[in-house]
C-alpha cells in the first residue's frame, strides 16, 4: 500500500532553485545518501535526525525488500518547467488570504500559473498564489523535494533543515503531505 509522501518546496512557487547546490546541500548535511538515480537518493545517515517523527516507534523501512520495490522511504526530486499544483484526495482548495474563503469551488478550477488572485467573495487583489492560505495537503511549486513512504503527519522537518534550504535557496519554504495519489 502506497503511504503517501512528505514534500517541501520554497514558497515562492516559480523559485527554481540551483540543483547543483541544493542537492550539495542536502547531501552535506546527510539528509540524502547514495544516489538511486539522477534526481533520487537513498536516505542519508542524518536522515532520522533531520525529520521529527510523530508516535512512539514509527515504521520505517530505509530500504527496499526486492528489486521492484519502491515503497520504501527515499528521497526524490521532483521538477516542473510551470507551477505544478500537487493535491492530496480529498483536499480542499487554498483560501483567501483576508476572508478565508475557498479561491475556487475545486482544485479542477485552480490556475497554478495565475501567479496572483483576486479574491471573487471580498475582492481583495493581487493575492499571490504563496500567500492564501494552505492547507497541510496541498501545495504548488516548480521544485519539490519528495520524502517517500511517509503517511500524513507522520513526520515533519526539523527547523534546522528549512533553515538551510532557505539560506541555499534565499525563499522561505513550507511543506504538505500528499496522499491518495499515485
Ligand atoms: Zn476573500
Amino acid at each position: 500500500m502506497n503511504k503517501g509522501s512528505l514534500l517541501l518546496h520554497p514558497l515562492k512557487t516559480g523559485l527554481m532553485p540551483d540543483l547543483e547546490t541544493l542537492q550539495a546541500t542536502l547531501h552535506s548535511i546527510g539528509f540524502t545518501g547514495d544516489a538511486i538515480n539522477e534526481r533520487s537518493w537513498m536516505v542519508g545517515e542524518q536522515f532520522l535526525q533531520l525529520l521529527t517523527f510523530m508516535g512512539c516507534s514509527p515504521h520505517i523501512r530505509l530500504e527496499p525488500d526486492s528489486e521492484d520495490d519502491h515503497d520504501f522511504c527515499h528521497i526524490s526530486l521532483r521538477l516542473a518547467d510551470t507551477p505544478q499544483l500537487l493535491y492530496s484526495e480529498h483536499s480542499r482548495p487554498c483560501r483567501c488570504n483576508n476572508c478565508a474563503k475557498p479561491v475556487v469551488k475545486s482544485w479542477e478550477a485552480f490556475d497554478s500559473n495565475a501567479g496572483s488572485w483576486s479574491c471573487g467573495h471580498c475582492n481583495t487583489p493581487h493575492q499571490r498564489l504563496e500567500e492564501l492560505r494552505w492547507r497541510n495537503d496541498s501545495g504548488v511549486a516548480v521544485c519539490f523535494i519528495e520524502i517517500h513512504s511517509i503517511y500524513p503527519g507522520e513526520a515533519q522537518p526539523v527547523d534546522s533543515l528549512m533553515k538551510q534550504l532557505e539560506k541555499v535557496t534565499n525563499s522561505d519554504w513550507r511543506y504538505f503531505y500528499l496522499h491518495g495519489q499515485n
